[in-house]
């Protein structure tokens, strides 16, 4: 989809707010985020981790090589679905590491601060397909079901007041 000259104005406005975003205290910066893109596919991560910042780009280190062989698999390399998906997330900054071990999952103050951003993205792109990966993604646009019957079937839903096809993934750490 060729983006109009408005809609062009208004992503590139967006990811300028969101850069600039500083509203969690306890996230690690810098905000992670796709490139401005108008796209008919919308991927919804769950946060970016410690490497993503420095490359400046979501699914940039590990998860990411994970989730561009699947996509390999159906004839999509890395830069093809970079291109032509916008990549958002529930969180856009690193959350830091847990106590325990593995990354610090996002607070629910933090996934509300930050669904607006996803929220104006969605309203602007009108995207057909929504993929969201991962356990907190999948919460953010599906019913509560246990995951196993959510992910790798089509459902239709209405998420931010737009009806469009969801499509889970799980997450490919
Ligand atoms: S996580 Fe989202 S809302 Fe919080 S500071 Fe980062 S971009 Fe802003």
């Amino acid at each position: 989809m060729s983006a109009t000259p408005q809609k062009s104005g208004d992503i590139h406005a967006h990811i300028r707010d969101v850069l600039a975003c500083r509203k969690c205290p306890n996230m690690i910066g810098p905000v992670v985020t796709h490139h401005p893109l108008i796209a008919n596919v919308y991927l919804a991560g769950q946060a970016p981790g410690p490497r993503e910042g420095q490359f400046g780009k979501p699914f940039a280190w590990t998860a990411g090589k994970t989730l561009f062989r699947w996509f390999e698999t159906i004839g999509v390399d890395e830069e093809t679905f970079r291109a032509h998906a916008f990549i958002g997330a529930v969180c856009r900054c690193f959350p830091g590491k847990a106590k325990g071990g593995g990354d610090r999952v996002p607070s629910p103050d933090e996934i509300e601060a930050c669904a607006g951003w996803m929220e104006r993205e969605i309203q602007l792109m009108r995207p057909e397909l929504i993929i969201p990966v991962g356990r907190l993604a999948i919460e953010r646009f599906l019913p509560k079901a246990p995951l196993a019957e959510l992910i790798g079937k089509p459902f239709r839903a209405t998420i931010f007041g737009h009806a469009c096809d969801v499509l889970a993934l799980p997450h490919p750490s």
